[in-house]
């Protein structure tokens, strides 16, 4: 809240333009997007949505005129460059709005964006753990949901987006082992009383979007094949699902996995094992996502990078790209 109320003063004072002029930062700011349009009335996670169609043309058009807008691939020579404002404009998970509305505005304004997909939901589309929670408290026809043994007190459901429920439910699934959290999806499951799980083919790309988009300039990264969070798994589990999804980008695009994205992307959703893993693969940047923009100190496999979401207005946004390290600093380190 604060950051807001400072951009808006910097904007309506004229001069935030002034103060970045003198104040470059020494880095890349790496903005992360999930789904683009209008998720207001969605019966699935509505968090996901970073930015209607209209405010998303609006930050690329900004960029486009005021940054230099790379790919993954120029990331070395960026960071070592003491000249530039750099931006790099990545998406997670392959929802299908990425290809039919971001990929059209990117296009438009002539810059690259990267593409981090969840290869599982591409080559056999279903319904991914957050939407399905999100689906199954929205259909429920009960007043609360049985709180089984992971919460004190039944959640309430009542009217409203439910979202006083579902956060709660995706949080705690963040935090469990594996086997326990598919234990509390099969919970909500049962306790919500909702039979039907909605076909999800239409809401993700498929491999013959992501060649266009690849053959356009666009960079297809990695993102698992189920996307769970990596440190509940085995290191074993976790090189099954970094190598098999490495595998399905070079059978479908023809291309290595050299750029990956870890799944909520908290500092504590991947460990060493991931590291190791990765290292083996060739992976040259994996991305996180609990804010801060990148500099030449970064550790390639924790590149930093910033969410955008609904509630970021434009004089917020412009004040991110234009002075990251008093907008974009990682709210812990
Ligand atoms: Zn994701």
């Amino acid at each position: 809240m604060k950051s807001r109320i400072v951009a808006k003063a910097l904007a309506l004072t004229g001069t935030r333009g002034l103060v970045a002029s003198l104040w470059r930062p020494d880095g890349v700011i790496i903005l992360n997007y999930h789904r683009i349009g209008d998720g207001g009335d969605s019966p699935f996670d509505r968090e996901l949505w970073s930015a209607s169609a209209e405010a998303f043309d609006e930050q690329v058009r900004f960029l486009a005129r005021h940054c230099d807008v790379i790919s993954p691939a120029d990331l070395p020579d960026a960071l070592r460059s003491r000249r530039g404002r750099y931006v790099a404009i990545t998406f997670d998970d392959g929802y299908r709005d990425n290809y039919e509305i971001a990929y059209p505005i990117l296009r438009r304004h002539g810059v690259p964006g990267t593409f981090f997909v969840a290869t599982g939901f591409i080559d056999a589309p279903r319904i991914p753990w957050w939407d399905e929670i999100a689906h199954l408290v929205r259909a429920s026809t009960r007043p609360q949901l049985d709180p089984g043994s992971w919460f004190d007190a039944p959640l309430e459901l009542g009217a409203g987006d439910r979202s006083g429920a579902i956060k709660p439910l995706l949080k705690l699934y963040k935090k469990l082992p594996s086997a326990e959290s598919a234990r509390l999806l099969a919970h909500v499951r049962e306790a919500s009383g909702v039979a039907e799980v909605p076909g999800f083919d239409r809401y993700w790309m498929n491999w013959d979007m992501l060649r266009e988009m690849r053959d356009h300039g666009m960079t297809i990264g990695g993102h698992t094949v189920s996307h769970p969070v990596l440190s509940r798994l085995s290191a074993d589990e976790q090189c099954d699902e970094l190598t098999t999804c490495a595998m399905r980008l070079r059978d479908e695009l023809g291309t290595r996995m050299d750029f990956f994205a870890y799944p909520v992307g908290a500092r504590d959703a991947f460990d060493a094992n991931t590291r190791t893993c990765l290292a083996d693969l060739g992976v040259r940047h994996a991305f996180s996502y609990y804010g801060g923009f990148a500099t030449r100190d970064s550790d390639p496999y924790d590149m930093p990078r910033v969410a955008i979401e609904t509630h970021i207005g434009r004089d917020l946004f412009r004040a991110m790209v234009q002075l990251p390290h008093v907008f974009c600093r990682r709210p812990y380190t």
